[in-house]
């Protein structure tokens, strides 16, 4: 009898492994704005057409790559974010699965300029559905400009089970807010068929809420701070008035990654005590910085659930800063901003 067990092509297995990681527009605008970001870009462009459909590109100052690594960064499991499984547990970068180039490169065509700024010249790669179709130098700008286009041209099915143009949009928008918010040291701006949608200057973390949501947030927002030795949440919450009738004003972030918690979310909704409208979510953006080694992030392909190794006192110490938000507001409504 023959044996029948074969070892997959890599452009067949990163096909399957972009089901995971590539669900939609949104999933590249995430991904590639936190490669930016841990490019250490000062600061990074986004531009989409049709909703992501046609292009997701992002342009940004960061410090670029090798013509060796620009050919690297597109195979599976290819990083420089981790090298030993010891460094799962000290994880600082936004990435370190090494899976995102290689797999939005199996659903998309790309087009990649890349330099570093010692470097005279930078190189220019395109692949088709994790085909290499170019790979030569080219004169560019210090940084990383990289095109997504016609993302799913190879697989029909997920281009039509995408939703309309509005809400891919909304998802690409979301997940830009995340990242911009949880790094206003770096300037973003996000253009939609040439209309800019943000523009947002570096600046402090009041600044970029109040450019992000609009001015009258300038009135709403209580700082919130509390510290231990196991952790440190600070950030600005809505006052009680201000509560929304929806909920995508509300954001968690642990050490900088935005991500959902929904019992963390009790306890913020806990510390308001009553003081919040019927049906109403209060705005919040809630830093949390802990030691890496006390959480895992490898739960999830997209990285949005973490766990805690003491998650009751992260619940604690949330509660406890947002109580007192909540409480030096009712006592002095004028808005205390961080220094
Ligand atoms: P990960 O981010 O998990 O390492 P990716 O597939 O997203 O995996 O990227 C692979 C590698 O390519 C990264 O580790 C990084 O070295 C490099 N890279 C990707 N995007 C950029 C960028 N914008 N600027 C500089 N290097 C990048
Ligand atoms: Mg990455």
């Amino acid at each position: 009898m023959l044996n029948v067990i074969q070892l997959l092509p890599d452009s067949i297995a990163n096909q399957i492994a972009a089901g995971e990681v590539v669900q939609r527009p949104a999933s590249v605008v995430k991904e590639l704005l936190e490669n930016s970001v841990d490019a250490h870009a000062k600061s990074i462009q986004l531009i989409v057409r049709e909703a992501g459909r046609n292009l997701i590109q992002i342009v940004d100052d960061g410090v670029g790559m090798s013509e060796t690594d620009a050919r690297m960064s597109f195979e599976r499991h290819a990083t420089s974010k981790i090298r030993s499984s010891d460094d799962l547990f000290r994880i600082r970068t936004m990435g370190f699965r090494g899976e995102a180039l290689a797999s939005i490169a199996a659903v998309a065509q790309i087009e990649m300029r890349t330099r570093r700024a010692a470097d005279e010249l930078g190189t220019l790669i395109r692949i088709e559905g994790s085909d290499l179709k170019t790979q030569e130098a080219v004169s560019c700008l210090p940084g990383t400009n990289i095109l997504v286009k016609n993302l799913f041209f190879n697989v029909p099915a997920r281009r039509n089970f995408l939703k309309s143009n509005s809400v891919e949009m909304r998802h690409i928008i979301d997940e830009f807010q995340r990242v911009a918010l949880a790094h206003p040291e770096v300037a973003f701006s996000l253009f939609h068929n040439d209309q800019e949608i943000y523009n947002l200057p570096v600046g402090k973390l009041s600044r970029r809420i109040i450019d992000m949501f609009g001015k009258s947030y300038r009135e709403q927002l209580a700082y919130c701070e509390e510290q231990t030795p196991y952790v440190t949440v600070k950030g600005y919450i809505g006052k009680p008035e201000s509560a929304k009738k929806t909920r995508n004003e509300q954001f968690f972030f642990v050490n900088n990654r935005f991500i959902r918690h929904n019992y963390l979310h009790h306890a913020v909704i806990g510390a308001y005590e009553g003081t919040l409208p019927d049906n109403s979510h209060p705005f919040y953006v809630l830093f949390v910085e802990i030691d890496p080694s006390h959480i895992d992030i490898n739960i999830h392909p997209t990285k949005t659930e973490i766990k805690f190794d003491d998650e009751r006192s992260v619940y604690a110490i949330m509660m406890a800063a947002v109580r007192k938000a909540v409480g030096v507001y009712n006592l002095a409504p004028s808005l205390d901003f961080e220094s």
